[in-house]
């Protein structure tokens, strides 16, 4: 992060803030803060690769303010994750009622112990983008770890038969989470989402051809070492979400997350390696099309 002195008119000599959209942008943030970009954020094409917009069952009036909020913010495309097979539908319907949403299918691995049938029939969905959540959950382990393991798995093995993108979530499972991957093949489109490790297994998951995908914990000031990763993951496989309704950015923790705030996580990522967020917003637009086989433009 820059440590220069700014002033407050001027910031990094990149031109003259715009007096309405920049002030509200930058409220109250610390000097020296990534959140506190000259750049207008909201004039940027953004993507949120990974939020619950749907979330268990969200009313539709509630997903349409949010996809509205998320346009109004230049967040014009986003992908929403199912974590059951209940969820995964939902995620399904957000997507069939909203051309800038795509649905994934899959079970997390809290709930790893309900199975995974019937996800099958779910993949088969026309126009839906991704195997997962999945993955490994030893932080809360709400399903015990040999079930976990064996429907992350079947689901690996879903996303090769199925040709699509796999999501994975891991926390505190890194070993067991390169174990399986190996043992099932690693799939050609693989998302680490919520990317927490720092560089060590940052390189780990670039090895194996996956992406990383950077959440609002990025933003948070004790990330240090979750920023180095994202200083040294290639251009090719940065990705950004929100992770919402949960993992709220600065500067608006305290607030519930939503696909609007993805910006935030967009210029944090952009400090990190000293680049501009319009750079940032840019490249990973392109990666999400290419992971997920969207369209180029919307
Ligand atoms: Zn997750
Ligand atoms: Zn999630």
């Amino acid at each position: 992060m820059n440590s220069e002195k700014k002033g407050p008119e001027q910031p990094e000599g990149r031109g003259p803030l715009r007096p309405d959209r920049d002030r509200r942008e930058i409220t109250s943030v610390p000097d020296g803060d990534p959140a506190q970009t000259p750049e207008d954020l909201t004039a940027l094409r953004w993507v949120d690769n990974h939020c619950h917009v749907h979330h268990r069952g969200a009313p539709a009036d509630q997903v349409t303010a949010q996809v509205e909020d998320a346009a109004a913010a230049g967040v014009t495309r986003l992908v929403t994750v199912g974590c059951d097979l209940d969820d995964s539908r939902a995620a399904i319907a957000a997507a069939a009622a909203h051309p800038e949403v795509y649905a994934t299918a899959g079970v997390h691995p809290h709930d790893a112990s309900g199975g995974i049938d019937g996800l099958e029939d779910l993949l088969r969905t026309p126009g839906l983008v991704a195997v997962g959540e999945c993955g490994l959950d030893y932080f809360y382990e709400h399903s015990p770890r040999d079930v976990q393991r064996r429907i992350f798995a079947d689901q690996i093995a879903l996303a090769h038969a199925h040709d699509l993108a796999l999501m994975i979530h891991t926390r505190d499972a890194w070993d067991d989470t390169f174990d399986v991957l190996e043992a099932e093949g690693v799939p050609e489109r693989t998302i680490f989402h919520c990317f927490t490790g720092g560089p060590d297994e940052a390189r780990r998951c670039l090895d194996l051809g996956a992406h990383l995908s950077f959440s609002g914990i990025v933003t948070f000031k004790h990330s240090d070492e979750l920023r180095e990763a994202a200083a040294l993951c290639p251009d090719d496989r940065l990705l950004v979400e929100t992770d919402s309704p949960y993992l709220t950015p600065h500067p608006h923790r305290g607030e519930r997350n939503r696909p609007a705030l993805v910006r935030f996580v967009g210029a944090a990522v952009a400090a990190a390696r000293g680049r501009s967020a319009a750079e940032i917003a840019q490249l990973t637009w392109d990666n999400t099309a290419r992971v997920y086989r969207l369209p180029a433009a919307q």
